[in-house]
């Protein structure tokens, strides 16, 4: 099904922190405990399960960016550290797709910052900018590496919570979760888990806040081209008054299906970005190189390759949201991503950590609970999250399996 052995996929996602390690670790860090992915992971294995919780897609992405690769690496491209901001062919890619998809016209000399996947640049930015105390807001329910690099910074998390059945933002309670401490607004959008894509207006409201309480604002867009239904990604950097203080964040993983690759991007001003490069440059220096050669022709392929992407996703985001509909499941159909929310109480369950425990058991499947990503965890416990960045004929046999919940 996919290139990774079942043991190699659990150890990728680590293991709990086991209660002997704890005194080891850190004081402000100890509420980061488990991932759910881990004892996830472990379940699918031991009961031989389809796993819809893990969120990347089991086919390669395209084969000419594949051999690029290759060629990089044969030609002795990249195969000593690269720049530490980025190779220029990448830097400039970035740029010209920022152009592209967005006439948003973006220095690649001083506002582009290659970086080890996304999460490099989150950590990098949250840790370049968050002091001791100040607040950071972010959406619930979080990708779960926000809430980690935050405590990392020792900042403190103030969530404002995304309600079933929509999970449209609440603007009122954005604008009541800002103080004097706040500092940062970590937005992400379309929004993983729960597939919710932001509207004209909701973008608006959250660049109002930002500039009215002189925010800054950090934009994680790794799902800019996985979103549906004719709707089209605009990045908060490119509304009036934004640019000045938005780091943009996105990663080739995503788009291109190379997942394991792990090429990113921060984009923001330059002196911005200059205090996000002081703490990137100390966590992995630089990464990837032959890697950032085929991303940069990766990000220059024609639309064709874009458009098919994102028809082939949405065709199955259709075949899983019909099939759990069909189940008897409450199906948030989602605007973008690889993920389907689901409100797992009209099959008459409650709690989706039990459920999600349960459910190797019952059907051979697994799913990711919602509750694990909240603060607020009564908002998530009913939800559950289906991964659809699967090939056709094991979403099929997934939702085979799960109709033993319909005749139980
Ligand atoms: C997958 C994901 C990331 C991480 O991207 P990488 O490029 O793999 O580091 C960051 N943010 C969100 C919301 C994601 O879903």
């Amino acid at each position: 099904m996919n290139n990774q052995t079942a043991t190699e996929q659990f150890f990728a996602y680590g293991r709990p922190v086991p209660e002997s390690a704890r005194p080891w670790l850190a004081p402000h860090l100890r509420s980061l405990g488990t991932t759910i992915f881990a004892e996830m992971s472990a379940l699918a294995l031991a009961t031989d399960s389809i796993n819809l919780g893990q969120g990347f897609p089991d086919t390669d992405g395209p084969e000419s960016i594949r051999e690029a690769a290759v060629e990089a690496l044969r030609a002795g491209k990249g195969n000593q550290y690269p720049p530490g901001i980025g190779i220029p062919e990448l830097r400039q890619a970035v740029a010209r797709h920022q152009m592209r998809w967005y006439n948003h016209v973006v220095d690649p000399d001083t506002e582009v910052l290659i970086t080890a996947g996304a999460t490099e640049a989150i950590a990098g930015a949250i840790l370049a900018l968050v002091d001791e105390g100040d607040e950071v807001i972010a959406l619930e329910p979080y990708y779960d590496s926000y809430a980690a690099c935050i405590a990392m910074a020792r900042g403190v998390r103030v969530p404002v919570t995304l309600r079933a059945p929509d999970f449209r933002i609440d603007i009122d309670a954005l604008k009541a979760a800002v103080t004097p401490r706040t500092t940062m607004l970590l937005i992400n959008s379309p929004h993983n888990p729960t597939g919710m894509a932001l509207t004209d207006q909701e973008r608006q409201a959250i660049c109002d806040i930002a500039i009215e309480h002189d925010l800054v604002v950090v934009s994680d867009e790794v799902y800019e081209h996985l979103i549906f239904d004719g709707r089209s990604h605009k990045p908060l950097a490119t509304m009036p008054g934004m640019a000045e203080r938005t780091v943009t964040i996105s990663s080739a993983g995503k788009t291109f299906s190379y997942t394991g690759w792990k090429i990113g991007w921060a984009i923001a001003a330059p002196e911005l970005l200059a205090a996000v490069r002081t703490t990137k440059q100390f966590l992995t220096y630089v990464s990837g190189g032959p890697f950032q050669y085929a991303i940069a022709q990766a990000l220059d392929l024609p639309d064709q390759y874009y458009g098919d992407f994102t028809a082939d996703l949405q065709a199955k985001r259709d075949l899983l949201a019909n099939g759990l509909s069909e189940l008897g499941f409450g199906v948030t159909i989602p605007e973008g991503t690889y993920f389907i929310t689901t409100d797992i109480s009209p099959l008459g369950f409650s709690d989706g950590l039990e459920f999600c425990r349960q459910l190797p058991e019952l059907a051979g499947v697994v799913a990711i609970p919602h509750q694990v990503f909240y603060d607020n965890v009564n908002a998530g416990k009913p939800l559950v999250r289906w991964a659809f960045c699967k090939q056709e004929s094991v979403l099929n046999a997934a939702l085979e399996r799960l109709a033993v919940l319909k005749n139980r």
